[in-house]
């Protein structure tokens, strides 16, 4: 059974842990996530964007395929299916595909449109017991062709979007999709302080983990950030795998060209991936 974020983040916000927020792109990369959750006793979101949802053919087929994993892998952990990004349209078809929790990005919208299509977000996501995610401040890098300058939420508008109800927030703070570039400032603090003023005990997400120092991770979870979501770093650990086996020339030994053969040392890869960050992130044997 997939559950909402809410409860799972009010005990993070308490614990002073993040839940992983890990994207999955395929079959292969749902069953490493689900796998590793398990082992470490994590609870997980498993964040899907459109661009993912459209690839895996649509959000039914996410939903089945995830639901479907959870029960014949024995998964016991809490996992929770979320839309990341959302357009309002995307989150019309997940909730009514099953999905548990939804990203609504309003974020390029101007601020009375976002308030207006969160509002009616709310109320459907409260009739249904799914989470909803909302975004202020664009976060920088590119995302399924969504390009943001990586500014910096401002709290009073994080606020306003708050007590419209929403069970999450992402402020941007300096983060940004993707690689960070070497000559990168790192986190703005004083935003985030800033903006866990002004909503007090709404949790809040960092969005692009992927190559955040792990001092910054630890100060920005102190700070109230009890969701971080990971994407490029499965993907750049999954490619690096994968290019070992084919460079070693592993495909042409024996049925080395079995796809489940083939795809194993960037599965195994992934799970690695997902172990440090849940490790990094203090969520292991939370669940
Ligand atoms: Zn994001």
């Amino acid at each position: 059974m997939l559950v909402s974020v809410k409860e799972m983040l009010q005990k993070a916000r308490a614990g002073k842990y993040a839940v992983p927020q890990i994207n999955i792109n395929n079959l292969e990369w749902t069953k490493s996530v689900l796998a590793t959750a398990q082992e470490l006793q994590s609870p997980v979101i498993l964040g899907v964007s459109e661009g993912a949802g459209k690839y895996m053919t649509g959000f039914k087929t996410v939903a089945a395929m995830v639901k479907a994993m959870v029960e014949e892998m024995g998964i016991t952990v809490p996992v929770a299916l979320h839309l990341d990004h959302g357009t309002y349209e995307g989150c019309l078809k997940c909730i009514e595909a099953g999905f548990s929790s939804i990203m609504f990005d309003g974020s390029h919208y101007p601020i009375d449109e976002n308030v207006e299509k969160t509002r009616e977000l709310v109320k459907i996501c409260a009739e249904k017991g799914l989470s909803l995610e909302a975004e202020v401040g664009s976060i920088g890098g590119e995302e399924d062709g969504v390009v943001g300058m990586g500014e910096f939420a401002d709290p009073n508008e994080c606020k306003m979007i708050a007590d419209l109800g929403v069970d999450i927030l992402a402020a941007g703070i300096g983060n940004i999709h993707g690689k960070y570039p070497a000559n990168w400032p790192g986190l703005n603090f004083e935003v985030l302080a800033a903006v866990k003023e002004k909503v007090g005990d709404m949790p809040l997400v960092l969005h692009g983990g992927t190559g955040i120092p792990a001092d910054m991770i630890k100060k920005a979870i102190s700070l109230g950030v009890s969701k971080i979501n990971v994407n490029t770093e499965c993907q750049l650990s999954f490619a690096a795998a994968t290019r070992k086996y084919i460079e070693e020339g592993k495909d042409l030994q024996g049925k080395g060209y079995d796809p489940r053969k083939l795809l194993a040392p960037g599965a195994e890869a992934i799970k690695e991936t997902v172990k440090e960050k849940m490790e990094l992130f203090g969520s292991v044997g939370k669940a």
